[in-house]
C-alpha cells in the first residue's frame, strides 16, 4: 500500500461519545490498524474498563497486567505499561483491565487527577513534535473512551488535542451531543485550550434506509467539514471480527467495512495539522 505522509508531530486523538454502542471502540481499533497499514506509527490507549479495544487487538488484559490503571492511579510511566499488539504488526497498545472501573473513584483524592494521562503522554520519548521525538515518534495516539463523561474521559480530553466523535446513523444520533460539546467547552476554558473537535465519523450507516440518509444529512448540516466524507457502513464482518481477536482490516480486508476504515484513515491523515 502507498504510505501516507507522516504528520509533523504526534496527533493525540480522543475517541469519545458518552453514548454506548456508537462505534467508539470499533473505530479506534480499525482506524489504528488502517493507519498502521498506511505506514503510520500508532499507539492505542484503552481507557474503558471493559477492555474491548484490548480484546479486539488480542492484547492480554487480565487483572494485574500493566495497564492504564497503573498509569492513572499508580503513577506508572507509559514505557512500563505499553505493549505490542500480536494482532496488528507495529501497533502499540496500553491495555485496560477491569481495575480501571475503580479508578473513577480512586482518582478523586489524587492530586491533579484530571491530568494524569496528559503528563504520562508528555513524558514519553516517542510523543511530540518531529524535533522533540525524532523519527521513532508515534504519528497517532488514539484514546478509546468509556461511555461516560467521568474522570477517565476527562483525562483523555485533557491529554488530547483532537477529538474524534463517532456518531451512529440512527434516530437518536444527535441526542446527548449538546452535553458532550458543553463538556468540551468546559475543558477548553479551564483545562486544555488546545482541544478541538477535529473529526466526526458517521458509523453503522445503512444506505438502504432513508432514516440513515436523513440522519447523516442532519449531522453534515450541523457540523460541516468536520464530518468525514466517508461513512462506515453497517456490516456483519465489522461486528464479527473482534470475536476472532482481529480487526476487520485483517479479518476481511476486502470487505466494505475494511475499505471504509482505510478511506477514513486517508481522509483523516489528509486533514492532519500535527500536534
Ligand atoms: P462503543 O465503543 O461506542 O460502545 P462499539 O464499537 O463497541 O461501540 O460498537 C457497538 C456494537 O456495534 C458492537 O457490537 C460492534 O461490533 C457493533 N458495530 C460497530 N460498528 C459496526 C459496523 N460498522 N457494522 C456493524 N456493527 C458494528
Ligand atoms: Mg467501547
Amino acid at each position: 500500500r502507498p504510505r501516507l505522509r507522516r504528520p509533523d508531530g504526534t496527533r493525540v486523538m480522543v475517541v469519545a461519545n458518552q453514548k454506548g454502542g456508537v462505534g467508539k471502540t470499533t473505530t479506534t481499533v480499525n482506524l489504528a490498524a488502517a493507519l498502521t497499514q498506511l505506514g503510520q506509527s500508532v499507539l492505542v490507549v484503552d481507557l474503558d474498563p471493559q477492555g474491548n479495544a484490548s480484546t479486539a487487538l488480542s492484547v492480554d488484559h487480565h487483572r494485574g497486567t500493566p495497564s492504564t490503571y497503573d498509569l492513572l492511579v499508580n503513577g506508572a510511566t507509559l514505557e512500563e505499561v505499553v505493549t505490542d499488539s500480536p494482532e496488528v504488526e507495529g501497533l502499540a497498545v496500553v491495555p485496560a483491565t477491569i481495575d480501571l472501573a475503580g479508578a473513577e473513584i480512586e482518582l478523586v483524592s489524587v492530586v491533579a487527577r484530571e491530568s494524569r494521562l496528559q503528563k504520562a503522554l508528555a513524558a514519553h520519548p516517542r510523543v511530540g513534535s518531529a524535533e522533540e521525538a525524532g523519527e521513532d515518534r508515534f504519528d497517532y495516539v488514539l484514546i478509546d473512551c468509556p461511555p461516560s463523561l467521568g474522570l477517565l474521559t476527562l483525562n483523555a480530553l485533557v491529554a488530547g488535542v483532537e477529538m474524534l466523535i463517532p456518531i451512529q446513523a440512527e434516530y437518536y444520533a444527535l441526542e446527548g451531543l449538546g452535553q458532550l460539546l458543553e463538556t468540551v467547552e468546559m475543558v477548553r476554558k479551564h483545562l486544555n485550550q488546545r482541544l478541538e473537535v477535529s473529526t466526526i465519523l458517521i458509523t453503522m450507516y445503512d444506505a438502504r434506509t432513508r432514516l440513515a440518509a436523513g440522519v447523516a444529512q442532519e449531522v453534515r448540516d450541523h457540523f460541516g467539514d468536520t464530518v468525514l466524507r466517508t461513512a462506515i457502513p453497517r456490516s456483519v464482518r465489522v461486528s464479527e471480527a473482534p470475536s476472532y481477536g482481529q480487526t476487520v482490516m485483517t479479518y476481511d480486508p476486502g470487505s466494505s467495512g475494511a475499505l471504509s476504515y482505510l478511506e477514513a484513515a486517508r481522509e483523516m491523515a489528509g486533514k492532519g495539522v500535527g500536534a
